[in-house]
């Protein structure tokens, strides 16, 4: 369909007809990768680690003289690193594709290639859809016919801090969000929700990453939450308590919604027996392909579609954001926890995610 779109429509590539173009219209992609360590600004406490700082790799897909660009980012918990990305693009072989609109067809070679790997076949994705999308000269938001005016708010992550000051700070640079997310799970849930409170009125909502064992405190902190202005709930419970989490949903006065328990699109089925919802990411769904399909089929069911992301440059941020419109709720603030950004993409805006007017997914490298 984009294949015949792209044929069927010259006027649309007439800005990049040039002899080197017309030379290489039966071009091949060319795929060049690089390590890059995201530096956090903030320690991250999760509830089950701490950490500083988290490994990536930055993608270019080269075709036709154009540059698509995409990105894996590896948070130790899901089981990819450098090396493993690294070998996993090393394996590829995209040269045998003279079409990059073939995204669908590249996929099924990646996974043939190797199962998994989904940061690594994200990252191949998102400079696919970069590629193509600047092929076509559109950002695909609007290739995907959404409204950009209904793109959600997007929520800033905070955790507990045992130095108060600090604490006290991170809060404060909460101001600028219409709903601040916050990380619990660790042991000082109250307190942090306490001091939280004292300095910032702004909805909440809470992540505990899996940090509640007993599920009669959690719907006791469900409850607490709710009348802290609180609008979900996310992973409260190990992603193999199924049960405990579905008696949790049944009575929780907010929406419960699941992130470590779901992966790919496959999972969206299971994932309504127990969940509200499900919070969607790139580097988990392996790419913007599926991500779309999943939040299709979520809605499909009823259930409630958030938009995360792991801690990624502007790169694979603004490649979340092109799904944005899609979604009740955003966690794009992946680029804002990190002091070493290469990209200018998606922006905030009064709290909300703004998508950039640029082709493919938006970003430029800064
Ligand atoms: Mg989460």
């Amino acid at each position: 369909m984009l294949g015949a779109l792209i044929a069927a429509s010259p006027i649309s590539l007439s800005a990049m007809d040039s002899p080197t173009r017309k030379a290489s219209r039966s071009g091949r992609l060319n795929l060049r990768f690089r390590p890059y360590e995201l530096k956090l600004r903030h320690a991250f406490n999760l509830a089950r680690n701490q950490r500083t700082t988290t490994p990536g790799v930055q993608v270019e897909i080269e075709y036709d003289g154009i540059t698509g660009y995409g990105e894996a980012s590896m948070p130790p918990y899901l089981g990819e690193s450098v090396q493993s990305v690294t070998e996993f693009l090393s394996k590829l072989d995209l040269s045998q594709f003279t079409d990059p609109f073939r995204i669908e067809d590249i996929h099924e070679y990646m996974e043939k290639v190797a199962p998994d790997n989904r940061a690594a076949k994200a990252s191949v994705d998102i400079a696919l859809h970069d590629l193509t999308g600047k092929i076509m000269q559109q950002p695909w938001y609007k290739i995907w016919g959404l409204n950009p005016e209904k793109a959600p708010n997007t929520s800033y992550t905070i955790s507990y801090n045992e130095n108060a000051n600090e604490m006290r700070k991170e809060i404060e640079e909460t101001a600028p969000f219409r709903v601040v997310k916050i990380k619990m799970g660790t042991g000082h849930d109250k307190e942090l929700l306490e001091t939280f409170r004292k300095y910032s009125d702004t909805p909440i909502c809470v992540d505990a990453n899996q940090g509640w064992s007993d599920r009669e405190k959690a719907l006791e902190m469900c409850h607490l939450l709710a009348e802290q202005n609180c609008l979900f709930v996310e992973q409260p419970m190990d992603k193999s308590a199924i049960a405990d989490t579905a008696w949790l949903r049944e009575r929780s006065p907010l929406p419960i919604i699941a992130d470590e328990f779901l992966q790919r699109l496959p999972d969206v089925r299971r994932a309504a027996e127990a969940y509200d919802g499900i919070n969607i990411k790139l580097m988990k769904s392996t790419g913007m392909h599926e991500a779309y399909q999943m939040a299709t089929l979520a809605r499909s069911l009823g259930m409630k579609v958030m938009l995360g992301c792991m801690t990624e440059t502007s790169c694979a941020v603004t490649a979340a954001a092109q799904l944005s419109p899609l979604m009740d709720w955003a966690d794009l603030d992946g680029n804002l926890l990190i002091s070493n950004d290469i990209f200018d993409g998606i922006k905030i805006v009064d709290g909300k995610v703004t998508i950039p007017d640029r082709p493919g997914i938006g970003v430029i490298p800064v």
